[in-house]
């Protein structure tokens, strides 16, 4: 069975992460399951985009793809800023030495109490609707201080090919294009500190040309937008969308004709219309998703009316996404493998599911893994991103894993 291309190595037939074997690190870690995430996997995919991206283009990471506190604070050491999503994330942003004016809280449903704590802090509020713009005004007012603000916009297309829209058509996400200007208006007079705009139309897209395309729309439409600001405009976050591959024919983003593009974006349009702007680009799983995978050791191995079930200690309760039922229309196998035994040849038809009294916790639908025995340790990739924060964890009542960063 192949490994993903993801830097992964071997040592004496076992798969190992950071250069340590699986087996030892299960030891390390007290057991199975666990998630492990690799720092140097993600520094040099940090330095890949780096690389790609026009040298002036800040990154952000999404702290929701992976909110590990001791990655977060990581991840400070390597990008420019962070988008975080709740009054949580924002605090484990503003635990590291980020600078709060580089966090963005973006997300409907912010709280009066969540806002306060955003404009205390100084944190770049990203405003999703009308009556939030009304909120984090009073917020201001009563605070004395006036708030550090971006407007989200919901664009008037949509980024194709994406895994997830979040942008374009109705949405629950952002101010509504055509609505921008009302909402601009609505700014004035108000004690904000306007920095710009947000436009985030969609995730999980493989194709460079589709990012491509979005990322010029946006460029366009906050030029239109800019004459309606408040003020010069001094931010402005063009979402990311940079997909990574799951399934068996997903290929890799180019990530160089991603890069090409947005710096004829900066010549043509973004650099001359918005001398005064910060740009940046947002990733979650880009960053993080490779980096990580999820190990649970196989506790039951038995046929029914022939097919053969591995059953593991774990299951979608930490991993939900590899069951298929994280956002998934149909469900497809996540890469997986025998850590242990990553040299021998594949043998067996299986289905490895995990321990919990549901049929939709399945892991690995009809694999050919080498034939997995009780104690064999069972390895799912593409795990460092939307693995245990986006899994019913309580779910059956079993104890959460362990989380290691290496
Ligand atoms: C979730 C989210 C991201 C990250 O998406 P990925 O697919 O993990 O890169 C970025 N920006 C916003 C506003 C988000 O909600």
């Amino acid at each position: 069975m192949g490994l993903p291309a993801g830097g992964y190595g071997r040592h004496e037939g076992q798969l190992t992460v950071g250069g340590i074997p699986v087996e030892r690190l299960a030891a390390r870690v007290g057991g199975t399951p666990f998630f492990v995430y690799d720092r140097e996997l993600i520094n040099r995919r940090v330095a890949a985009v780096r690389a790609a991206l026009p040298g002036d283009v800040h990154l952000s990471y999404a702290v929701k793809a992976n909110p590990m506190p001791a990655l977060i604070q990581h991840m400070s050491g390597l990008v420019d800023g962070f988008d975080v999503a709740s009054a949580l994330e924002m605090r484990h942003a503003l635990d590291t030495p980020t600078p709060a004016h580089r966090v963005g809280f973006a997300g409907p449903g912010k709280t009066v109490e969540d806002l306060s704590q955003a404009v205390a802090a100084g944190v770049t509020i990203e405003l999703e609707s009308e009556l939030e713009i009304a909120r984090v005004k009073r917020v201001s007012a009563d605070l004395g201080i006036a708030a550090r603000v971006a407007l989200r916009v919901n664009p008037d297309f949509t980024m194709r090919g994406s895994g997830m829209r979040l942008g374009g058509g109705p949405q629950q996400f952002g101010i509504d294009s055509e609505r921008v200007p009302d909402a601009l208006a609505s700014l004035a007079g108000a004690d904000f500190d306007f920095q710009g705009f947000h436009v985030f139309a969609g995730s999980q897209n493989l194709r460079a040309d589709n990012i491509c395309e979005a990322q010029r729309g946006i460029a366009e439409l906050v030029l239109r937008l800019a004459d309606a600001a408040p003020g010069p405009v001094r931010y402005l976050n063009l979402g990311g969308g940079f997909g990574i591959p799951y399934f068996h024919r997903d290929r890799p983003l180019d990530l160089d004709r991603v890069g090409a593009n947005l710096a004829d974006l900066m010549d043509e349009l973004i650099r001359p219309g918005l001398p005064e702007a910060r740009i940046v680009v947002e990733l979650g799983r880009y960053l993080v998703g490779e980096a990580g995978v999820y190990l649970t050791r196989v506790v039951d191995r038995k046929e029914s009316r022939g097919k053969v079930f591995v059953v593991v200690d774990g299951g979608l309760h930490h991993q939900l996404a590899a069951s298929g039922n994280f956002g998934q229309v149909i469900r497809r196998n996540y890469p997986i493998a025998v850590a242990n035994r990553v040299d021998d040849l594949p043998d067996e038809t299986v289905s490895v599911v995990g321990c919990l009294c549901t049929p939709l916790d399945l892991l690995g639908d009809d694999v050919a893994l080498p034939s997995p025995g009780v104690g064999d340790l069972i390895v799912l990739f593409q795990a460092g991103a939307y693995g245990l924060t986006a899994s019913p964890t309580a779910f059956l009542s079993h104890p959460p894993p362990a989380e290691v960063l290496i």
